[in-house]
């Protein structure tokens, strides 16, 4: 059986539960090296086979999973943050439903709300933003044209960027085609929940200088849109005059 599990983040104990007991009971661990903390291997038992997919490819990676499952072992494939985020794990899945194993998958807290934890923030705002674009710029990984930044920056919503700290010239000027400017504001938050988080706030024209000046080139999510800086409405949730499904609103007689 191999198990698909989210690392977390970063910090050790932003683990699940389930995630953790699985590493512990594992045969073999095969952990996403260039992101996933080491400090969650202190977890294997004495004798488990750890590998580190950072310098494998994906026949290797399934040549250890078939290996250890030929012997009935468990094996953990320990993917950073939520494996659903830029995890590639469908190509993993894909194959073992190929080879008759089976395979599950244990969610994990993605780096963009570690990121939003560091940054105390809320996403959607009443009367700023209702909505969260999880992206990425086209790089040397294509995105759908579709599903270009400056398209998705047409709607001014809260967006989290992944995977393109090292293209924040391209980041800059596709969200100006879209509906924010360059005064709009942004921030940059690398390496959130580990020791050496740095957080940065900055403006939309200015996100290519401070991650250079801060000496930021990977490990960090960029965030865009009103919900950093502006002061939301009240929420209609917890406004005494509005009635939901758990209590009535105040001064109202019926229930
Ligand atoms: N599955 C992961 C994302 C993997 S893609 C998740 O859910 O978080 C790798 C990208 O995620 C990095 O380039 C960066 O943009 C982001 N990332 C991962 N860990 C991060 C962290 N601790 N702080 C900031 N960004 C992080």
């Amino acid at each position: 059986m191999i198990h698909f599990v989210g690392a977390g983040p970063g910090a050790e104990d932003l683990i699940t539960l389930r995630g953790a007991k699985l590493l512990e009971k594992a045969d073999c661990i095969i952990y996403a090296g260039s992101l996933v903390n080491p400090k969650h291997l202190l977890r294997a038992r004495e004798g488990c086979a750890i590998y580190n997919s950072a310098t494998m490819t994906l026949e290797e990676v399934l040549a250890v999973m078939e290996e250890q499952e030929a012997m009935h072992h468990t094996t953990v494939r320990l993917h950073t943050g939520d494996p659903s985020m830029y995890g590639a794990i469908r190509e993993q899945m894909d194959a073992l439903d190929e080879k008759g194993i089976s395979y599950d998958v244990t969610p994990g807290v993605s780096s963009v709300f570690g990121a939003a934890a560091t940054l105390n923030a809320e996403f959607t705002l009443p009367g700023i933003s209702q909505t969260l674009i999880l992206t990425r710029m086209a790089g040397r990984t294509p995105v759908p044209e579709k599903e270009a930044l400056e398209k998705l920056a047409a709607h001014g919503s809260s967006m989290a960027i992944f995977l393109s700290a090292g293209l924040l010239k391209e980041v800059e000027e596709a969200l100006c085609k879209g509906a924010f400017t360059k005064d709009s504001p942004a921030a940059i938050v690398y390496k959130a929940t580990w020791p050496e988080e740095k957080t940065v706030y900055c403006t939309v024209g200015t996100l290519a200088e401070t991650a250079e000046r801060e000496c930021i080139k990977a490990t960090a999510l960029i965030f865009v849109g009103d919900f950093l800086t502006e002061t939301p409405e009240r929420s209609k949730l917890y406004d005494p005059t509005f009635a939901t499904g758990f209590r009535p609103a105040k001064g109202d007689t019926q229930s």
